[in-house]
């Protein structure tokens, strides 16, 4: 029996973890759950999986929890993050929060030696350095849940360290991938919300319609793999069924296939070594018949240089570009700017805070305010 914690338990990746806690419940008990502010969805979760301890970061008060949910310790603010990810009795704890304050909450679960099984990609994109620095020390490989990533990591199973060339990082190219640059650069709200083949939340989406996902997963696999970014070629593959590939020494390339259903990436960390059965079937390569590769535009799709730009800067830069991000698409999801804006904001905060220090949590926290200052004119 496994003891789990899931910070974000409301979100697209926290359902889907507790939806595979469901179809297993002799081998995972839910300890903790987590959510910012969906009070009724984590009531429901509570009553569903009675764990020891919830809490809501936007916080609860005492005669706010029903009746039949006081058998649970309810916790507010960030008390109740670092509760779930430090304190409660928990074997794994599943990050699916989304944004930088997953950072804080990696650090602490990987502080009390817990394994984290990471779908937050922003704790590696801004702290990188730190977390994998943590994890080494502790012993506690970080878990991929990111599709991509846990892709790669499972075609790594069974290789030597040193005989990996390159990672094929495939993308789906988003909504725009046929679209004209000038299109692009004015599309609305509801069309970058529908993403071909992924049903994730909002920022995620936008962030693939704009392709600052795969930057941002460039970031994350430098760290995961530790490998320099020119080494991590970006594949755009329309088809959402090779989720990576890894390319050998010896010519040979290695790929995960699965339909894109993101219950496989985080049933494979939960079960890790073993595999257990999700829910999901394998994808039917008749059906299929063919799968495509493109490469990627960099002239429709300029996040994808600024990644890297942000990766070979160095110090907060790849901070810098996160929260000039999360800024840039918070706006545009409130109709503030267009979806061009949002290369635009990135691009000059990077200019704007260049050489900013990444030493430690508190100048990356410092980086990623001040990113955010830029974008938002505040
Ligand atoms: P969602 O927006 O669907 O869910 C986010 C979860 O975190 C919710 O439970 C939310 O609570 C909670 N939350 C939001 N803001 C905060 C905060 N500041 N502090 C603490 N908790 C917070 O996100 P996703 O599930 O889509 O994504 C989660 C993470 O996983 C992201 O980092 C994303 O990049 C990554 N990821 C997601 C994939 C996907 O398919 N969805 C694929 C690969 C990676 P509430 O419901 O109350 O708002
Ligand atoms: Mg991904």
């Amino acid at each position: 029996m496994k003891k789990i914690a899931i910070l974000g338990s409301t979100g697209s990746i926290g359902t889907q973890a507790l939806d595979i806690c469901a179809r297993h419940p002799e081998s995972y008990r839910v300890t903790a759950l987590t959510a910012k502010s969906s009070r009724e969805k984590l009531f429901e979760q509570v009553r569903q999986f009675r764990p020891a301890m919830a809490g809501l970061l936007d916080g609860i008060s005492p005669e706010e929890i029903p009746e039949d949910l006081r058998f649970c310790r309810w916790m507010s603010g960030k008390e109740a993050l670092h509760a779930a990810a430090a304190e409660a009795e928990a074997d794994q704890v599943l990050v699916s929060i989304v944004g930088i304050a997953g950072l804080q909450s990696v650090m602490d679960a990987l502080d009390a030696g817990r394994q984290v099984l990471l779908a937050n990609k922003e704790a590696l994109v801004t702290g990188g350095h730190l977390v994998m620095e943590k994890a080494r020390e502790k012993g506690k490989p970080i878990l991929p849940v990111d599709s991509e990533h846990s892709a790669v990591f499972q075609c790594l199973q069974g290789a030597g360290p040193n005989r990996l060339t390159r990672i094929l990082l495939t993308a789906s190219g988003g909504p725009f991938r046929t679209w004209k640059k000038e299109e692009i650069r004015k599309a609305t709200r509801a069309q970058a919300l529908k993403h071909p083949n992924w049903d994730m939340g909002a920022k995620i989406t936008i962030d693939s319609a704009s392709m600052f996902n795969k930057g941002l997963e460039i970031m994350e696999a430098r760290w995961l793999f530790d490998i320099p970014e020119d080494r991590i070629q970006v594949v755009v593959h329309p088809e959402s069924i090779v989720h990576s590939a890894v390319v050998f020494e010896d010519g040979a390339v290695i790929a995960q296939l699965g339909v894109p259903d993101m219950r496989v990436p985080i049933g494979y960390a939960m079960a890790y070594p073993e595999r257990m059965s999700t829910g999901v079937e394998a994808p039917d390569l008749f059906q299929l018949g063919k799968l495509t590769f493109e490469e990627p535009d960099e002239d429709k799709f300029p996040s994808l240089r600024l990644a890297r730009e942000a990766l070979r800067a160095g110090g907060a830069a790849c901070t810098v570009l996160n929260g000039a991000n999360e800024e840039a698409v918070a706006r545009f999801l409130r109709e503030e700017i267009t979806f061009g804006e949002i290369y635009e904001h990135v691009d000059r905060a990077m200019n704007r805070l260049a050489g900013l220090p990444a030493r430690n949590i508190e100048e990356i926290f410092e980086a990623d305010r001040k990113a955010r200052e830029v974008v938002s004119g505040k």
